[in-house]
């Protein structure tokens, strides 16, 4: 079953060159593209090979999430919380822990049903998500799972477990985790932030994730407030007890934000190796401060942290936002769009090879080639350009059309399951 795109303008999303060549796109894990002088005629075309035309419009690599948060996806619009949050503790006290702790797993299905449409539309084939609902833990990953290979992306996923509420959650969150795992899937051993995370929960998280060979996934000092309650509890700083417990020794952990680190932890994180997500809108919208990224060495990659699920968007906030802070230049934030994909690799999880591709309808007003391509990667490109994806060699989005699911219908479930959560939260 090979996919066959014609006419195709391809960006090597590594190198920026430009070519005008028909690809040979053959599925599976092994990611593998070809050039081709031409398309073989239709004759000698297997039963189950397909060929697309792509009318020289740009191709190239698509894209990946470093952090997401399926479990927000519902909130837009939501009522406005009881009291109005004054600080980042309050935020997720007032809003996003009101919004977890009412989801089911119907809700969750819907969640990550429009997570998964909404990126796979924006040209992001694979997700890196940490996910949270303290009383529907049982089974919340294979429904997010699930949910993600109908719509037909790859995912990398964790549940965000807490000490917050008790004892009952956490050790369920630790179960939900090692059955998910032990299942052979790709995960991480997600923990919310030390803040809400006890010794006991940071000791059997570390041990479950050398058991399977994989990272923990956590926020790290986000807020000040994560910081402060790190010195008050455990007498050091958030880091500093990441280390203690071993979380900087596992080469697959992520830490995602660290923004308000001491000059001792950014050499720690430096020295570490580990990989960092930067999310530069959400911490806009919580108004918690920015990281200066440069300094927290070359393993910094982007996410959206449940923000939306669009990474030219959020390239483009973190170039913006990192003009200002640590002077970024455009290589640099492609490199850093682009991490994730180095992440993934180095790490051994699958999903996400060289067949996963996006196929844009950008008619450029000024000439495009290899050396102003990040010109337009900057200012041009957005995800309203988005035409067509390809997810483990298969046409996944064609013409703008998602063939996988029928949108309209992940919409109205969605639509169900937000008035539901929303009377759930109300109650
Ligand atoms: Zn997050």
């Amino acid at each position: 079953m090979t996919l066959y795109l014609k006419n195709a303008t391809y960006i090597d999303w590594k190198t920026l060159e430009l070519t005008l060549t028909d690809l040979a796109v053959c599925p599976g894990d092994g990611g593998v593209i070809r050039f081709l002088e031409t398309v073989p005629p239709e004759k000698e075309l297997g039963a189950a090979d397909s060929v697309f035309d792509c009318g020289t419009r740009l191709v190239t690599k698509s894209f990946a999430c470093g952090h997401h948060h399926i479990y927000s996806a519902l909130a837009r619009g939501m009522p406005a919380p009881p009291k109005t949050p004054q600080n980042f503790t309050e935020i997720l006290e007032y809003i996003w822990w009101r919004v977890d702790k009412a989801l089911d797993l119907e809700m969750i299905e819907a969640s990550a049903l429009i997570s998964a449409l909404y990126c796979v539309k924006n040209g992001v084939t694979f997700v890196i998500d940490h996910h949270a609902s303290p009383f529907a833990i049982e089974d919340s990953l294979e429904t997010i799972a699930g949910a993600f290979d109908r719509v037909g992306i790859s995912h990398l996923l964790c549940y965000e477990i807490s000490d917050r509420d008790g004892e009952g959650p956490r050790e369920k969150g630790l179960e939900e985790t090692r059955k998910y795992l032990q299942n052979g899937n790709q995960g991480h051993v997600g923990l919310h932030a030390s803040f809400t995370v006890g010794d006991v929960l940071l000791e059997k998280a570390t041990a479950l994730a050398r058991r399977y060979d994989t990272g923990i996934h956590v926020h790290a000092a986000e807020d000040q407030a994560d910081q402060a309650a790190c010195l008050k509890d455990h007498k050091r700083r958030v880091l500093e007890r990441y280390r203690d417990a071993g979380v900087l020794d596992l080469p697959k952990s992520i830490l995602a934000h660290c923004i308000h680190l001491n000059e001792a932890e950014k050499e720690l994180l430096r020295n570490s190796g580990l990989w960092v997500v930067q999310n530069v809108e959400s911490n806009q919208n919580n108004n918690v401060g920015l990281a200066n990224c440069a300094e927290l060495g070359n393993q910094v990659m982007l996410g959206t942290d449940g923000m939306h699920s669009d990474m030219l968007r959020s390239a483009k906030a973190a170039f913006l936002a990192g003009q200002a802070i640590e002077g970024i230049d455009f290589p640099g934030i492609y490199r850093r769009f682009r991490n994730v994909h180095e992440y993934i690799r180095t790490s051994g999880f699958s999903g996400d090879g060289d067949n996963n591709l996006v196929i844009f309808d950008y008619n450029s007003p000024t000439p495009i080639n290899s050396t102003n391509f990040l010109g337009h990667f900057v200012y041009g490109l957005e995800s309203s350009h988005v035409d067509s994806v390809v997810c483990g060699g298969k046409l996944v989005v064609k013409n703008k059309k998602l063939l996988t699911v029928e949108e309209d219908e992940i919409l109205a479930f969605a639509r169900e399951m937000a008035v539901k959560l929303w009377g759930k939260m109300g109650g």
